[in-house]
């Protein structure tokens, strides 16, 4: 005699109950997971680092701040419109060209390159299109301030004063800790050959005439 075919009451029924046993199999074994993990990190060893006196690990590809050179830009927007939350902001007087006699930026004013750090994402999809490679994400990671208006980094700004990233506020004080004054030492010495040019991209400027 041939069983009859389950009832589609039957196959709803069978369904449901595995469900219900699979959705508290899932819960315990996830809150088993979680708990798992807190218990580990209670037990770990508790590593603390005093920062600013004690230079926090940075890993060497880290995508800090960016540096720029201001000097090599042509303002030709390519970082600005690879930017996905379009936070690049430029402006020239005229068409910037590199002058191949000296490697540098001529013609307009580079008037404003700046950033708002109140949205990059660090994400470096502004530095692969640059034609000149002159903007590259930096090793600073460090930049705290107090409104919105001073998360803008105007870097054509700090050009002015001969840098090409920006420092944090607490590295601008005279005494500071002996790592941070090697890193800011480091970013003077690789800015101080390029002062001078860094100064004229923000003037209009004509190429080097050949002798
Ligand atoms: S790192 Fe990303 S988000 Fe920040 S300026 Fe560059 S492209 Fe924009
Ligand atoms: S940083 Fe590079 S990509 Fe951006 S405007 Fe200057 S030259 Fe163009």
């Amino acid at each position: 005699m041939v069983a009859p075919a389950p009832t589609m009451y039957q196959d709803d029924s069978n369904g449901s109950v595995r469900a219900y046993f699979k959705n508290i199999y899932d819960t315990v074994r996830t809150i088993a997971i979680g708990m798992g993990i807190t218990l580990k990190y209670c037990f770990a060893r508790t590593i603390t680092v005093q920062y600013p006196d004690v230079a926090p690990p940075v890993q060497p590809r880290w995508r800090g701040f960016h540096w720029f050179e201001a000097e090599k830009c042509i303002a030709c927007d390519q970082c600005a419109k690879a930017c996905p939350v379009d936070c690049i902001y430029i402006e020239k007087s005229g068409p910037r060209k590199i002058d191949k006699e000296t490697g540098v930026a001529v013609g307009g004013a580079l008037q404003r390159y700046a950033i708002d750090y109140s949205k990059c994402m660090f994400c470096a999809l502004c530095c692969d299109p640059c034609p000149t490679d002159c903007i590259h994400m930096g090793d600073n990671h460090d930049l705290s301030a107090y409104t919105r208006e001073d998360m803008i980094v105007e870097f054509t700004e700090l050009a002015k004063a001969g840098k090409q990233t920006p420092e944090p506020f607490w590295m601008q004080q005279e005494n500071i800790p002996e790592w941070a004054a090697q890193k800011k030492a480091r970013w003077e010495e690789r800015a101080r050959p390029v002062r001078e040019e860094m100064l004229k991209a923000l003037q209009p400027s004509s190429p080097a005439k050949k002798e």
